[in-house]
């Protein structure tokens, strides 16, 4: 996507001597379908983690039913987008209004593939860059809705993140590793004193392990950017709430903010 903006600003400025593109546009088209497919299909599956984690249900546990009637959903019932919009969001039995939760996380995840494959236009690091980007619309989504980041999936993402960074870019392995550890332990640290200061947490055990997340994938370097993202972030967050004072008691979901910042300094700092 990058690529493009020169050779099209330079033909801007000199229009009879446009520089070739460095490589047909319908290489990257087909990069950007699969992964918008791809995206819509994995949608489809965190929608189901979006729903049923917090429960406390397992999102592989028997198939999708509709919530108010109880039917289970068939194979036409179940396609990405497709299926919410033909069904113009109702149930085909019971005619019960179906969570529009469910389009928003499979329109999103779609675009994150999309965006991922455009990006890079190249496979390797377009699946993860997306991989990454899908795990944290589902830790995003679950803590801007009840304030937690599951260990289950935070977890083995970090994990992914060092995978990530043995496969592209090996001398960098152990500094990523060293600085998952400090992150944690920094931010263990930090709310530590908050509460002995205020009595009371003022950073979750999630988002620590989502610090720790941030370091395996993108190196010590960035980190003081995300924290300074996510914090400014918040703060526009808090403004745009109208009618609340913005106060120190004022409870934002710090992994929610923090989520799409560590996605878009990937995007940043990749080599790929
Ligand atoms: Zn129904």
């Amino acid at each position: 996507m990058t690529r493009y903006a020169e050779p099209l600003l330079q033909c801007l400025i000199q229009p009879y001597e446009m520089p070739p593109l460095d490589s047909p546009p319908f290489l990257e088209i087909s990069l950007v379908l699969p992964m918008l497919c791809l995206g819509a299909c994995l949608g489809s599956f965190l929608g189901v983690v979006i729903y049923r984690l917090p429960m406390g249900h397992s999102p592989a546990a028997g198939r999708s039913a509709c919530e108010s009637c109880g039917a289970a959903l068939q194979a036409r019932d179940l396609v990405p987008v497709f299926s919410f919009l033909w069904l113009r969001g109702h149930c085909r039995h019971c005619r019960a209004p179906l969570r529009r939760e469910v389009l928003a996380v499979e329109l999103a995840a779609a675009a994150m593939g999309g965006v991922c494959a455009g990006w890079f236009a190249a496979p390797g690091p377009a699946l993860c860059a997306a991989l990454l980007g899908w795990g944290l619309l589902a830790l995003g989504w679950i803590d801007a809705k009840h304030f937690w980041l599951p260990d289950v999936i935070t977890l083995p993402l970090a994990l992914a993140g060092l995978a990530v960074t043995a496969w592209f870019d090996r001398p960098d392995l152990l500094s990523h590793v060293i600085t998952a550890l400090a992150a944690y332990g920094l931010f263990r640290l930090i709310n530590l004193l908050y509460k002995w200061l205020r009595h009371r947490d003022g950073l979750g055990q999630g988002d620590a392990k989502l610090m720790a997340l941030a370091g395996a994938w993108l190196g010590w370097q960035s980190l003081p950017w995300v924290v300074l993202g996510a914090g400014l972030l918040g703060i526009a967050v808090a403004a745009a709430q109208r009618g609340k004072a913005i106060s120190g008691g004022m409870v934002l979901p710090f992994g929610a903010l923090l989520a799409p910042v560590i996605f878009m300094a990937f995007l940043m700092v990749f080599p790929g």
